[in-house]
């Protein structure tokens, strides 16, 4: 089946002519028909359009004129990078009319290589969450259990790459949300280092902490499409100029590579992920790593850290949605003050709401040294961690996170528990350093257990290359959908 086929191997089968765009397409659109009804991935899903875009790659590839090898293969995009003429709601229902006139660079890059747009891809609204049950369009499910969560905020992304209703998908990361989904849905999740990738089109949650990433069932995929996003870009002042050279020989060689395990990333995870984790540290050791023990002695602060930094930044970013600048305008109001009151307090959702009153609150005068500069000095703290470990090790391994999947409805109504599963993934966004989750095996309840690879600035090919070697010693995982 041509839906189980990787990035590399869909190019290498159109290179020999042995399939075409449109073979491709219309595999994924009867696949999607039929198992999208259970997992609701998908926000919006253009079949037609889709088949079109194929036959017109197939059309250039007939002449020799195709954009690069990957023209015509299809890839699905978190609901909050901007595509022009397609939906793009962030999952909320203040942007559900919003149709961009413009696309993300990241698209851009995509589509200059003839990748296809095949959808857009179900979200926590405006990224906030760990459970993909804050949108607007109603939960995503796990593919392996669907009573349970796919994990967020791009749960659309990883359970569609999972379920095999897209080869891979663009995610974003401001806190996890790349890691913590690919974790719960077994598959492998990027987010690079800040600026790797351009954030222009990338709809706005905390734009020190927002990065683009991709998920991908293999590592080979995720970072070959990680590499046709990258890059410097002048619409983005915080985007770097830097080689992308990090998937040139990538052959898993871990060879005398020093890994740090941090102590504290271990504290409160569950013993089946411990155990898994460990196994494979034993593994890693065998073929030639070295092991070390290390302190990230503030992982304890980066919640509250993370929280004030990220809230106090959604709060400036979201103040646009008025219903007049931006946003589904309220019916239900004729004067100025009422409209925005009411177009905001219809639009968000509650968690929403919640993110842009903390950090307000943090912003306010009086309170902005207790809170947000206090978390500032917090995240320089964080960074300096960071900075001391790399001067000692290569990457560092800790598990993405402290569970498995858990059921639909068990955080939801406890924000704080909710906020706890960002514990082992959100210092990476802080210290700005590149981070990506790949499966390691099921645990006792036959969920996917993931473990998380971090490296200093810049270091993608680093981690990516630890990552091969855990995939070699992996065997793979499907879910039965
Ligand atoms: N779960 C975190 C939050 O709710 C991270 C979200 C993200 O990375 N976009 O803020």
């Amino acid at each position: 089946m041509l839906t189980e086929k990787t990035i590399i191997e869909l190019a290498n089968l159109l290179e020999k002519g042995e399939t075409s765009a449109e073979e491709i397409i219309k595999e994924y659109i009867k696949r999607i028909n039929t198992i999208d009804k259970k997992i609701n991935a998908y926000i919006t899903f253009d079949d037609e359009k889709a088949i079109i875009d194929a036959k017109e790659s197939d059309k250039r590839r007939k002449k020799g004129a195709h954009l690069s090898r990957y023209d015509g293969i299809p890839i699905a995009i978190k609901d909050n990078i901007c595509t022009k003429g397609i939906q793009t709601s962030c999952a909320s229902g203040i942007l559900k009319d919003f149709v961009p006139p413009y696309d993300a660079t990241s698209i851009v890059k995509i589509k200059e290589m003839g990748f296809i747009i095949l959808g857009k891809m179900n979200m926590d609204e405006f990224a906030m969450g760990s459970s993909t049950e804050t949108s607007y369009f109603g939960p995503t499910k796990n593919p392996y259990n669907l009573e349970r969560v796919p994990g967020g905020s791009s749960g659309g992304s990883a359970a569609a790459v999972s379920a095999m209703i897209a080869p891979a998908a663009l995610g974003s990361d401001t806190g996890g949300s790349i890691r913590l989904p690919s974790s719960f849905c077994g598959v492998v999740g990027i987010k690079p280092t800040y600026g790797r990738v351009s954030r222009y089109g990338l709809v706005a949650f905390a734009s020190s902490l927002d990065q683009i990433g991709t998920i991908a069932r293999t590592v080979d995929d995720a970072a070959l499409l990680l590499k046709v996003i990258s890059g410097s870009d002048k619409k983005d002042s915080t985007s770097i100029e830097r080689d992308n050279d990090f998937t040139d020989e990538l052959d898993g060689q871990i060879e005398d590579m020093i890994i740090g395990i941090p102590k504290e990333y271990f504290d409160s995870v569950s013993s089946d992920i411990h155990e898994c984790i460990f196994t494979r540290i034993n593994q890693l050791e065998r073929m030639g790593a070295r092991i070390k023990e290390i302190s990230l002695k503030y992982t304890e602060y980066a919640i509250p850290i993370y929280y004030l930094i990220a809230s106090a930044e959604a709060s400036s970013n979201l103040s646009r949605y008025d219903g007049i600048r931006y946003g589904t305008r309220s019916n239900n109001a004729s004067e100025i003050i009422d409209i925005y009151k009411k177009s905001r307090s219809e639009g968000f959702g509650k968690e929403v709401k919640r993110r842009i009153i903390l950090g307000t609150y943090a912003l306010s005068s009086g309170y902005y040294d207790a809170y947000y500069l206090k978390a500032l000095k917090g995240r320089s703290l964080i960074i300096d961690d960071f900075k001391n470990v790399f001067s000692k090790v290569d990457v560092i391994l800790s598990p993405s996170s402290t569970t498995t999947a858990f059921r639909i409805g068990e955080k939801i109504n406890d924000p704080l528990e909710m906020y706890i599963m960002d514990i082992l993934t959100i210092s990476a966004n802080l210290a700005a350093i590149p981070s990506l989750s790949v499966p390691v095996g099921l645990d006792s309840n036959k969920l996917p257990v993931g473990l998380q690879i971090m490296g200093n600035h810049l270091q993608e090919k680093k981690i990516l290359n630890m990552a091969k070697a855990v995939e070699s010693i992996c065997d793979p995982i499907h879910p039965e959908v």
